[in-house]
């Protein structure tokens, strides 16, 4: 650990409001893998969120009178900086979060992509002139900034969650309050430090950070000098944000929670839909939105889909995600364990078999075996629940409506994913799932350049590509009359 120290120069333990580091380290951060403290950061309440709020605020009018382009030199700068210091960054996350360390990295360049991306969209924004209903007037529509914008962010994605809400905040000319997760605040206190080193402004990019969510989220989403509060987390906690939110009609930008089917037709490619049910299940030990939750597989080629994921899931390594060669890290908490436990012991209870896994790791710890169960029916609380861990159930369907069917019941609406290679069939399954991202024939869909958000209760609104930036900023009609 002492030399872990040593390598992570980003080490920040104090939080970060209107260009200054402030806060006495008292909340700990613990390395998921070890359950060892990496370092404290401060605790902070409501008074110290509305500091930060009064911060952005005073920031805003500078900042978002900045030419675009000069707003983009900035970002881009950011982006170099977090690429310079991707390793770095990926083993404070890799510690704090418990992902294995390739997986961490590939976070670091995910998110700043976002970064990079919004550097560039920063250019773009674009009013428009609408011809006339009048000689002697013109009608043009103005595009500007919201104003000051609340971000609060999960524990899966501690870095790239940040900056795909943050950069197009910033590149449309807003500034920023966020509150991280209050497992881990580390990743973003560093993103914070290389802002400032690329020369972002005091009060423009706020960090709170905090071990009782609620009292700032009520700051973020009630205070009137916020204009917009996003989220990425749970359907539950989202809704209490709106719900505050109302109370000062703030705009809202919701990532919330999913439920994604992940649908083998029997004209698959077997071996790309065992590829991508790998990556899509066993990803972050199966701790994200997107992950496969429900994997359907018509009854032609279960049995060999079953027997093939069986022997691909023996290959993954459980352990610390900083340990060479591990795949699959630990839970997020033994709560996470718990829930994941009970998934598997109800779909048991109700008729599932566990054919690999399906109980807590050997090595102790957080760690859950990799599992796979078949046999399992939409009785089961794994088909309404988001499972968040490393468990494939396998349910079996006969039709193409049927397996429709199933995939649509449910009130999420975020990521779906299927295996065809029937054409006609790839037209209908992707305009009939009712969700907001689908993957046919590919089981990572994410990227910087496409627009990622859910339909139903998983989410309102888009993240990402030329579309992010737009959640950003305001239409102003603006006649301009006696010409
Ligand atoms: P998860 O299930 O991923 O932990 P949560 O929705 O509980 O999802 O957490 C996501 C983020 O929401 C975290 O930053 C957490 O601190 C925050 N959060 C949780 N409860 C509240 C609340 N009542 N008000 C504001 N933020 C909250």
């Amino acid at each position: 650990a002492a030399m872990d120290k040593k390598v992570i120069t980003l080490l920040r333990t104090q939080a970060f409001i209107d260009g200054a580091w402030v806060g006495e380290p008292r909340m700990p951060v613990i390395d998921k893998a070890t359950g060892a403290e990496i370092a404290r950061v401060p605790d902070m309440g409501a008074a110290d969120a509305e500091r930060a709020v009064e911060a952005a605020h005073r920031a805003f009018p500078a900042w978002s009178k900045l030419l675009a382009k000069e707003r983009s030199a900035i970002l881009r700068r950011w982006f170099e900086l977090i690429m310079e210091h991707a390793d770095e960054l990926g083993l404070l996350l890799s510690q704090e979060q418990g992902k294995p360390l390739a997986e961490a990295r590939s976070e670091i360049r995910y998110g700043a992509a976002y970064v990079e991306l919004f550097a560039e969209e920063a250019k773009r924004v674009c009013g428009e002139v609408i011809a006339t209903h009048k000689k002697d007037a013109r009608v043009l529509v103005l595009r500007q900034p919201i104003g000051v914008v609340g971000a609060i962010t999960p524990w899966n994605f501690p870095s790239a969650m940040i900056t795909r809400k943050v950069s197009p905040a910033l590149a449309a000319g807003c500034t920023v309050v966020v509150k991280p997760a209050e497992d881990t605040p580390l990743s973003a206190l560093a993103l914070a430090e290389l802002a400032q080193r690329a020369g972002v402004p005091k009060g423009v990019f706020n960090v709170v950070t905090t071990s009782d969510p609620a009292p700032v989220g009520r700051v973020l989403t009630e205070s009137p000098l916020v204009r917009m509060i996003t989220f990425t987390g749970s359907t539950e906690v989202g809704k209490i944000l709106m719900r505050q939110a109302a109370s000062t009609v703030k705009r809202v930008g919701m990532e919330l929670g999913g439920n994604a089917p992940f649908i083998v037709f029997d004209d698959a490619d077997l071996d790309r839909a065992i590829a991508g049910a790998m990556a899509s299940k066993f990803r972050n030990a199966g701790q994200t939105c997107v992950c496969a939750n429900r994997i359907l597989v018509q009854d032609g080629i279960y049995d060999a889909f079953a027997a093939r994921l069986t022997e691909a899931v023996r290959e993954l390594r459980v352990g610390p995600g900083t340990e060479t060669g591990v795949t699959v890290g630990p839970l997020i908490s033994s709560d996470a364990v718990r829930k994941v436990e009970q998934h598997v012991a109800d779909a048991v209870a109700h008729g599932a078999k566990v054919v690999i896994g399906g109980k807590p790791a050997p090595i102790g710890g957080n760690f859950f075996e990799p599992t796979v169960m078949t046999g399992c029916t939409t009785d089961m609380r794994i088909a309404h629940e988001e499972t968040f861990g490393p468990v494939a159930p396998l349910f079996r369907f006969s039709t193409e409506e049927e397996a429709l069917r199933i995939a649509n019941d449910t009130p999420f609406g975020l990521a779906a994913y299927f295996f065809s290679r029937d054409m006609g069939r790839c037209w209908r399954v992707a305009e009939a799932l009712e969700y907001g991202i689908v993957g046919v024939n590919e089981g990572i869909t994410s990227t910087e350049i496409a627009p990622f958000g859910g339909l139903k209760e998983s989410g309102i609104g888009r993240e990402g590509s030329h579309h992010g930036i737009e959640e950003f900023l305001e239409m102003k009609y603006t006649l301009m009359g006696g010409l």
